[in-house]
């Protein structure tokens, strides 16, 4: 069974588990790009609109991404884009920790199928989940985006050594010129790291 076909069960599965915030959202949002990808893009919970079409980054935040990603050579094709959260909380609203604690093995199952070599954590939320070696309660205890942005961390997910790199988050650099700045270092860095690891593109 190819990657591609794995994920789809995977996405099926979760789609029948009941997690918690499936009352409320209209859609799951699972993932999108390629399945064999070496990069991943990881980002917090989706919005309306990516509630709406069940699609991550898909609004406003969603199209600077794209531009960012662009910008870098980089396209969909060669990447993963999902969020910790697989549905919207109401109202955009913080998750709670059960609802983080119940949706997180879902993304670790996307983490062991995909295999990254390099997981890009876009803006605080998912940078501390994984700082926090993916124990919740401790993602209270870790430094914020400002200070690790940039930063490549090497960490292991259940046996799988991969490089972290935090990121600013989409939707902060929108209309801040500086952050934008930042943003393009950063993602010199990953290239960097791609080249280095010997990863298309
Ligand atoms: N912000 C996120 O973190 N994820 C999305 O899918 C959209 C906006």
């Amino acid at each position: 069974m190819d990657n591609r076909i794995r994920l789809e069960k995977i996405e099926k599965e979760t789609l029948d588990a009941n997690l918690p915030l499936k009352e409320t959202a209209k859609n799951l949002v699972f993932g999108k790009g390629n399945p064999n990808a070496s990069i991943m893009f990881i980002g917090e919970a989706a919005g309306r609109n990516e509630d709406e079409q069940g699609i991550p980054f898909v609004g406003a935040a969603g199209k600077n991404l794209d531009k960012l990603l662009e910008k870098c050579g980089l396209s969909l094709n060669d990447v993963y884009i999902c969020n910790i959260l697989k549905y919207k909380p109401p109202e955009n609203r913080d998750p709670l920790p059960e609802e983080i604690k119940a949706h997180t093995p879902w993304l670790l199952k996307q983490i062991e199928e995909i295999k990254p070599k390099i997981v890009c954590t876009l803006g605080n939320y998912a940078t501390k989940f994984f700082l926090a070696k993916t124990n919740v309660e401790e993602m209270k205890n870790q430094p914020g985006i400002t200070q690790v942005h940039g930063k490549v961390q090497q960490i292991e997910i259940n046996e799988l050594k991969i490089k972290l790199i935090p990121l600013f988050h989409p939707a902060a650099i929108i209309y801040n010129q500086s952050l934008k700045t930042e943003w393009e270092k950063d993602m010199e860095i990953v290239k960097n790291e791609i080249s280095r690891s010997n990863l298309c593109p």
